[in-house]
């Protein structure tokens, strides 16, 4: 019977009143790029960049990035795909870039801090960027990771701008940047949140260590609540906001996350058919009244049973 519910139920992100929330794919290379283009799925909501660079001696020529980037854009067509651009740090270092060790590789200067640091590693990928997108007539927005301030915000809409692209964004992973998420969001077109490392930095929990997993749990009602105050914010400034960490891919997670005000969902690939089943049960007012389940719980497990008890048999 779950099958068949799957198989039945295709097309555009939508719940059952007809409220759209766009569905799209994280991938992490051309492979990952060809199963998603195959998918009945709106586009990429988050495309991990890292591969091109973490395994070169030297910094790929924007010859060679561009000639990857095309490979990753083509199976989309004419559908989105947001781009991360690097997210390197101490943790995952580059051979080219050495900022050097850090004794919190999780705190230090990764992802826009290494790009501010380094801004010709930017510049060539934003060229590459700008050329592939161009070849292949994708609708390609840019990201940047771990952005904490407006200013880092307005910063890299600039390198966004300089380079041609159209629409710039930021992840919001970082509480700070949650938190202010309308004067962060200003100078940008999109935000999307990355739950993986705001779960993270909300409870103080490295995300490499498996023994605090539960604290990691975006579940977490403080997660909810950081997540619940950057949909505020964004609703605030008028700018679209998705989630890309892997809460996304929960279809229960899924329903509280729209009922909170996020307009997309990027996940992984073989999850879109559950999500997209999920959110077709249920109608935008009924994801709010399970979202403020979930917000009134006090712990990640009650505020799982509270939302699971309450969602459609569907799901
Ligand atoms: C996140 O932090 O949630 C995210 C999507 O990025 P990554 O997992 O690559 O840090
Ligand atoms: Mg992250």
């Amino acid at each position: 019977r779950l099958a068949e519910a799957l198989a039945d139920v295709t097309g555009p992100g939508a719940t059952a009143d007809g409220h759209h929330v766009a569905l799209l794919a994280n991938i992490g290379g051309v492979h990952d790029a060809e199963l998603a283009g195959a998918e009945d799925l709106e586009g990429v909501g988050l495309f991990r960049t890292e591969f091109v660079f973490l395994s070169a001696d030297q910094e790929p020529t924007v010859e060679e990035q561009t000639e990857i980037y095309r490979q990753v854009f083509a199976p989309f067509g004419d559908r989105r795909v947001v781009v991360r651009t690097l997210d390197a740090g101490a943790d995952k270092p580059l051979a080219f870039a050495d900022l050097g060790a850090e004794d919190n590789p999780a705190l230090g200067r990764r992802g826009l801090r290494l790009s501010q640091a380094r801004p010709e590693i930017l510049a060539t990928q934003l060229e590459a960027l700008a050329a592939a997108a161009e070849a292949t007539g994708a609708d390609v927005r840019v990201m940047a990771p771990m952005v904490a301030t407006a200013a880092e915000a307005r910063w890299f809409a600039e390198q966004v701008r300089a380079n041609g692209l159209p629409s710039s964004g930021v992840m919001i992973e970082v509480p700070g940047a949650a938190l202010r998420a309308a004067q962060v969001l200003a100078s940008v077109d999109f935000g999307s949140l990355g739950t993986n490392d705001l779960a993270q930095y909300t409870m103080a929990a490295d995300r490499m260590e498996g023994e605090l997993s539960e604290l990691l749990d975006p579940w977490q009602p403080a997660v909810l609540d950081v997540i619940a105050a950057a949909a505020t914010g964004a609703r605030e400034a008028g700018k679209p906001l998705g989630v890309c960490g892997e809460s996304a891919g929960d279809p229960f997670l899924a329903l509280v996350l729209v009922g909170l005000g996020v307009t997309s969902l990027s996940m992984a690939t073989g999850k879109v058919r559950a999500v997209r089943l999920a959110l077709r049960s249920h109608t935008l007012e009924q994801c709010e009244v399970l979202a403020k389940e979930a917000l009134a719980a006090e712990s990640p497990e009650d505020a799982r049973q509270a939302v699971r008890a309450a969602a459609a048999p569907e799901v």
